[in-house]
């Protein structure tokens, strides 16, 4: 037994070798692709319900590796996160996606704001107000254009500090969406604190739409609620009619999702505006 335990033993190790080694080798990969600006960021259009109208865009970050292809920011960004190259990264972010949106707007394509996911280790850095102040004024852009997307861990540290910041950046003008809302620990009560304008439902309650009618009667009960506070509610990985056709009865403001498009680059982004906009 003695034996199968320390075989055990190195077999786990080896395995945390290999998830150190893994995650430093992407670190490495990571600088030479910002170093060398190969990163991308695609954009996935907002539907507006109401109207079909495309509302609103999210910029998504896409790392081409060159050797392993495709890397999931759902993969890289916790990696960047721990190494602290998230800053950086963000600023390239917001940076991009506020210089594309000033471009759309001389193309002539208007009245569309742009969703930037923010990370809460740059969130919680010193004059993260100032820089977002800083990029509107570099590119021309009001506040109202520019939509963060946050999550509720954000609150896991200094809730105080972090609601500070989202009143000055409401200041702004600057419009915040609560990411993954309903994946968290106390959402509910995070509603009534937060200085937010939208929730969006996670994906996972609309993938399971047709299977689970649990999922149903929650997404009723989100927007609901959030309509009694005056928040705008967006539903995303919306995949099928049949989900869209659901949140639009329950009066859901706004769908993203494969149904309606999948994150493009800029260059088919203008075309898919072009064509919605007939
Ligand atoms: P998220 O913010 O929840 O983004 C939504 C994810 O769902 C995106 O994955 C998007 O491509 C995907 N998606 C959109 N519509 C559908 C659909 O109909 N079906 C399915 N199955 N998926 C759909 P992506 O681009 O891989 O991003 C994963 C996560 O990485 C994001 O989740 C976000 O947390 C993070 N991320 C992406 N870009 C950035 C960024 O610029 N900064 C930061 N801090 N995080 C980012
Ligand atoms: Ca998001
Ligand atoms: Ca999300
Ligand atoms: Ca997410």
């Amino acid at each position: 037994a003695k034996q199968q335990g320390r075989n055990n033993f190195q077999w786990y190790t080896s395995d945390l070798n290999e998830r150190v080694c893994e995650h430093a080798r992407l670190r490495n990969d990571l600088q030479k692709a910002i170093d060398t600006e190969s990163l991308k960021l695609h954009y996935q259009p907002q539907i507006e319900t109401r109207t079909g109208r495309v509302s609103g865009i999210e910029a998504l970050l896409r790392w081409e590796h060159p050797q392993r292809g495709f890397i999931s920011p759902a993969v890289f960004v916790p990696v960047a996160e721990d190494s602290g190259q998230i800053i950086p990264l963000s600023l390239w972010v917001l940076d991009t996606a506020c210089a594309q949106l000033r471009q759309l707007g001389e193309q002539g394509i208007t009245g569309i704001s742009m969703a930037v996911n923010i990370s809460p280790i740059h969130f919680q850095r010193g004059h993260f107000v100032q820089f977002v102040q800083t990029i509107l004024e570099k590119h021309g852009l009001c506040g109202e254009q520019l939509e963060l997307e946050i999550t509720e861990s954000l609150l896991l540290h200094n809730a105080e500090q972090a609601i500070d910041t989202l009143h000055r950046l409401k200041a702004l003008g600057v419009r915040i969406a609560l990411d993954d809302f309903g994946t968290g620990f106390s959402s509910l009560s995070y509603l009534k604190r937060l200085p937010i304008d939208k929730i969006k439902i996670d994906r996972s309650f609309i993938q399971e739409l047709g299977t689970d009618c649990h999922d149903a009667a929650i997404i009723q009960g989100i927007i609901a609620m959030a309509h009694h506070l005056s928040l705008t509610v967006v539903a995303e990985g919306v995949e099928t009619e049949s989900q869209a056709a659901f949140l639009k009865g329950s009066r859901c403001d706004v769908l993203q999702g494969y149904y309606f498009a999948k994150p493009m680059k800029y260059e088919a982004l203008e075309v898919f505006l072009r064509g919605v906009k007939g």
